[in-house]
């Protein structure tokens, strides 16, 4: 009997210590090592099925203006509320993680182009109606910048997030609270871009006005 008792409570907190070291301590998603190593066996998987796979690069925009003028507690609530309201709009299957900051990630399975660009559209709008009143006074607004990426066969998972990174990037530059598709490497290669995809060379001669 004591016998199991142990077993029972050994595997208990080995869950139990797993799923603290993959979760973010303040919105309780994943944090940045969990989508990484969870992200490459999905990237393999969909590569190696043939299935779609899509990743979102979320990145809160002017934060640090909520944490400037109603304090830290203040922003810390923003990003509880933002994460609320993405997990609303987040599937069964889908890795949503917290990469740092106020930067997050969405994993989308199955998930084609199209398809990809419909849910960052859906997640910048679910982040866009999560404001609330602070400490019963003070209305706490923001938006969201989106990077889309689609996965094909030359992209691993690291790649995926390189290319919504740099789409990303784009979106901060032209207004943010929008949704920018990373373009795919069948299009950055007869257009000259990188295929790889990094913030310091978006295209050979770094024209970011014609991004798509
Ligand atoms: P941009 O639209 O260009 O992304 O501007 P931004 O202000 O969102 O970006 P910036 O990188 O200048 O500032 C991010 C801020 O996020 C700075 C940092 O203090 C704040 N921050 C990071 N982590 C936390 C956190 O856990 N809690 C709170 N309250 N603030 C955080
Ligand atoms: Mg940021
Ligand atoms: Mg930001």
């Amino acid at each position: 009997m004591l016998a199991v008792a142990g077993v029972a409570w050994l595997i208990y907190s080995l869950l139990h210590h797993r799923n603290r070291a993959q979760t973010d301590y303040l919105t309780g998603i994943s944090n940045r090592g969990y989508v990484f190593e969870h992200g490459f066996r999905l990237g393999d998987r969909a590569l190696k099925n043939n299935e779609p796979l899509s990743l979102a690069l979320l990145d809160l925009d002017h934060f640090k203006k909520i944490n400037d003028t109603l304090g830290h507690e203040a922003g810390d609530k923003a990003l509880i509320a933002a994460v609320e309201a993405v997990k609303k709009v987040v599937k069964r299957g889908d890795i949503f993680g917290r990469l740092g900051g106020e930067e997050f990630v969405v994993v989308m399975r199955d998930c084609d182009r199209e398809e990809a660009g419909k849910r960052g559209d859906e997640i910048r709008l679910a982040v866009a109606g999560a404001g609330f009143l602070h400490a019963g006074k003070h209305p706490v607004n923001f938006t969201v910048s989106v990077g889309v990426a689609v996965i094909d066969p030359s992209c691993d998972f690291q790649t995926l997030v390189n290319r919504a990174d740099e789409a990303l990037y784009v979106a901060k530059n032209s207004g943010r609270n929008k949704v920018v598709m990373a373009s795919s490497t069948a299009e950055r290669l007869s257009e000259g871009f990188s295929t790889v995809g990094s913030r310091q060379r978006v295209r050979q001669d770094d024209a970011l006005s014609t991004y798509r």
